[in-house]
């Protein structure tokens, strides 16, 4: 394969994805051991499944049509202030805005709240394998919602000519200096509003989406042709930004990364507990080593969807009460 192409296909490889693969898994990883007691058995146990599944998400982004817009939202499209004047609940937004509107800008903070319901179903269920599956990728999306770029249209400079922008933030800075960083961000906490801190952790990350533009575009136009370099790995050659350069921009960023892959930690235990406990707190030692049957799974199923109905049709009959 002739050297340039080669070069080119590799810069495609690593421009894919939200946060680059190594940090989605270390996002998860991490977040397992700010879990309390009841929990830590099970998630430990289950600990390499949920590093690798974190990266499901991405791996399935070209595949599954809906995919794409789970792992990001383009605030910049619905004009000034959009993060606070957005309806804050998908139904509510389904009706202001349509579907096809959401689907084209991003819908990651409501797809957040919709993962949540679903991890609270499979703790209701005491389906372990359910429970995996979703607090691994509920990991992969909480985590993307912390990327400044991935708050906004110009999510790799493509509009300012710094193509190539997401993949040096998200990927190449965390590869570079993850082992620098302070990884101690306390006990997972109980959230009661789930949507309310997915908006909260989005305007977080947009609010830094101008300075990881800028310092950039200011450190280009400074450093020049010394941006990149070209470093071996295996037999191949990769054209890479220089580690000089990353190193000035990770440094003019004062802690960014950092700040956000903690945020991301943080908030990924936070609703992992939170789904536990409005689930009420079930028996997670129990399900160590657990293989239900598909039947007992159905039977279930069927119970909780049951126990739903039964609620929701006497909320209909205390409104029809009390008009
Ligand atoms: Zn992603």
């Amino acid at each position: 394969m002739p050297r340039l192409l080669k070069i080119s296909l590799l810069s495609i490889v690593l421009l894919s994805g939200g946060w680059g693969f190594f940090a989605h898994q270390k996002v998860n990883r991490l977040s397992v051991f700010i879990l309390p007691p009841p929990m830590i058995g099970f998630y430990k146990k289950n600990i390499n499944y949920l590093s690798e599944a974190s990266v499901n998400p991405d791996r399935r982004r070209y595949a599954v049509a809906d995919e794409a817009a789970r792992h990001y939202i383009d605030l910049d499209d619905y004009g000034d202030s959009a993060v606070y004047k957005l309806p804050r609940y998908w139904n509510e937004a389904l009706k202001k805005i349509g579907n096809d509107s959401l689907q084209a800008h991003g819908v990651v903070p409501w797809h957040i709240a919709k993962m949540y319901d679903q991890l609270k179903d499979a703790f209701l269920l005491r389906d372990p394998r359910k429970i995996l599956r979703i607090s691994a990728e509920l990991g992969h999306y909480i985590a993307d919602a912390n990327v400044p770029l991935h708050t906004t249209s110009n999510y790799d400079g493509q509009k300012t000519g710094q193509t190539g922008i997401h993949a040096l933030w998200e990927s190449r800075l965390p590869e570079l200096f993850f082992t620098d960083y302070d990884f101690f961000v306390g006990k997972a906490e109980y959230v009661k509003n789930i949507q309310i801190a997915a908006w909260q952790a989005i305007a977080n990350a947009n609010a830094a989406a101008d300075s990881v533009l800028r310092f950039e575009k200011e450190l280009s136009e400074k450093m020049g042709n010394k941006k990149f370099g070209f470093e071996t790995k295996g037999k191949q050659t990769v054209k890479l930004v220089s580690g000089d350069y990353a190193k000035v921009y990770h440094q003019m960023l004062s802690g960014m990364v950092e700040r956000q892959f903690r945020a991301s930690v943080k908030m990924v235990g936070n609703v992992w507990y939170s789904a536990w406990v409005d689930a009420g707190q079930p028996d997670l030692k129990e399900l160590i080593n657990y293989n239900p049957s598909e039947e007992e799974l159905l039977k279930r199923a069927e119970e909780l969807k049951a126990w739903k109905e039964r609620i929701y049709l006497s909320r209909q009959h205390e409104l029809n009460d009390n008009p």
